[in-house]
């Protein structure tokens, strides 16, 4: 070959490089590709968890909604970003994947079973967390998660595990863990299954860490304390953070724990700081839009966060916001609405599905004997917290809830009917559930699942080598992509 043409040649393949999904992962140890450019220094990876386009397109309707009847998008901070790819969301044995074996995608570049954590699908080979090598790089390391720390998704950055349910075990790792940051929710089973070990919480004060559950403890936290975990004082469903939508004055939000970790993270090496914002998951599962579109906006909330940061350092910063999975097969439309949709009666909804839960159906059921229940009881809670005028609805919608009412209240008469209870109710408090759905369902949202789906998760970056993560590719890419920018000396691809 002339000299010449194989010149030309190295210039068109350099040049074309980003736009190939898959140049990157043969080149992915120690790669040149950031060449020409400095290293991402500053890293942040927004992670929705059970978010896709149906979740952020909804919070995009819903921003427009709430103020206005135009038809028009109203932007987030992230979708404004400069590139905008997609990621596969597969496993290693379903289409549909579970946080764990998403969270390990993103976190080792590797593909396992759902339920696992950083490990093969055989559970016998180790990965490690692309946290390693950026603390091998001598860069910090933050981890935040609206969920409890040692959920899936935050746990596939500093732990590995044959089963997402070793609360415990991955919550010691934690503790032995040399990661800077961790902020949000709290700890799982934090003295064992069986509250018979030892306090993982201690482990980690005699491993260095600054330990805070409180406000004051979280307004003194600065940068040189050493290794810190922050916990938000308030915890609600299972130790994790309150959903936006019940945040109540003085509680910590997401973008709190954003901004406190950028001030402790940042230096002069540089960090990585992956932010999750777990419960758009949670009420997905639980068909609860109101609850998933303000966990999303909050969620935009702590990336601008990052933003502000990044205007400080723009040569050196990088942003990428994207889901695990999309959860619930949550759409814009619904049959019974047919072309309309009406997200303005989302934006009455005051409470999540968990909030009416805790703040009015308990409370109701530990008074109440099933034999003296009423619906008309509940009636002007149920307007309140999710604006539903119950006399507007239609007899079918009103049969519907008289029926879930019934359920929850435990009347063993209606139990006996044959209907799927799974189906109906997702194994939710079934009056919460329906409420939830028949709202949604008159704001033209759908709903077919409780679980995940096996659709692909958009990916928006904005930064340094923002480029490289446009296009269609695999969910594992992911890690090499991030290693490429940040220059780290990780394993290539192996197929
Ligand atoms: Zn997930």
């Amino acid at each position: 070959m002339k000299k010449s043409i194989f010149i030309a040649l190295c210039v068109m393949a350099l040049a074309f490089q980003p736009l190939f999904a898959g140049g990157i992962q043969q080149g992915a140890q120690n790669t040149g590709l950031v060449q020409g450019k400095g290293q991402a220094k500053y890293v942040f990876l927004f992670i929705g968890d059970g978010m896709s386009m149906s979740q952020i397109s909804a919070a995009e309707v819903f921003s427009t909604a709430r103020s206005s009847s135009d038809i028009k998008v109203t932007k987030l901070g992230f979708t404004q970003f400069p590139v905008s790819g997609l990621a596969t969301t597969y496993d290693a044995g379903t289409f549909i994947t579970d946080s764990a074996s998403a969270g390990t995608a993103i976190a080792t570049g590797n593909k396992t079973l759902s339920g696992v954590i950083n490990m093969d699908a055989g559970k016998t080979v180790k990965f490690k967390p692309i946290t390693d090598y950026i603390r091998d790089a001598k860069m910090k390391v933050g981890i935040v998660s609206t969920v409890t720390l040692n959920h899936a998704t935050p746990a596939s950055f500093y732990s590995t595990a044959s089963s997402r349910s070793n609360y415990y075990d991955i919550a010691v790792q934690l503790a032995s863990s040399n990661i800077d940051y961790y902020g949000g929710g709290s700890l799982l089973q934090r003295r064992g299954k069986n509250n018979d070990q030892k306090d993982v919480v201690e482990m980690a004060k005699s491993n260095g860490f600054t330990y805070v559950d409180t406000i004051d403890g979280f307004n003194r936290l600065k940068p040189g304390m050493g290794k810190i975990i922050a916990i938000s004082p308030r915890l609600q469903d299972d130790g994790a953070m309150p959903y936006q939508l019940d945040i109540r004055k003085g509680d910590l939000t997401i973008a709190d724990f954003t901004k406190k970790g950028i001030e402790l993270l940042d230096n002069p090496n540089g960090f990585f700081f992956m932010v999750e914002s777990g419960k758009v998951d949670w009420a997905c599962h639980a068909n609860d839009a109101g609850a998933a579109i303000s966990d999303v906006l909050a969620m935009d909330d702590a990336i601008r966060a990052a933003l502000e940061f990044a205007n400080r350092h723009p040569k050196e910063t990088l942003i990428i916001v994207t889901g695990d999975h999309e959860t619930g097969g949550m759409t814009i439309g619904f049959a019974g609405t047919q072309y309309d949709t009406f997200f303005n009666k989302v934006a009455l909804q005051t409470k999540s599905y968990v909030a009416f839960d805790d703040e009015v159906l308990k409370p109701y059921k530990a008074k109440t004997q099933v034999a003296n229940a009423k619906l008309a009881d509940l009636i002007p809670a149920i307007k309140e917290s999710f604006g539903i005028d119950y006399n507007s609805l239609s007899d079918f919608q009103k049969q519907q809830i008289e029926f879930s009412f019934q359920r929850s209240m435990g009347n063993e008469q209606i139990r006996s009917f044959a209907e799927d209870k799974y189906l109906l109710y997702g194994g939710y408090e079934p009056l919460t559930v329906k409420l939830t759905q028949i709202m949604n369902q008159t704001a033209g949202i759908g709903w077919t699942s409780y679980s995940h789906t096996g659709v692909p998760v958009p990916v928006f970056a904005k930064g340094v080598h923002q480029e490289i993560f446009g296009g269609y590719y695999d969910n594992t890419d992911l890690f090499f992509k991030l290693a490429s920018v940040m220059n780290l000396n990780v394993p290539a691809k192996t197929k």
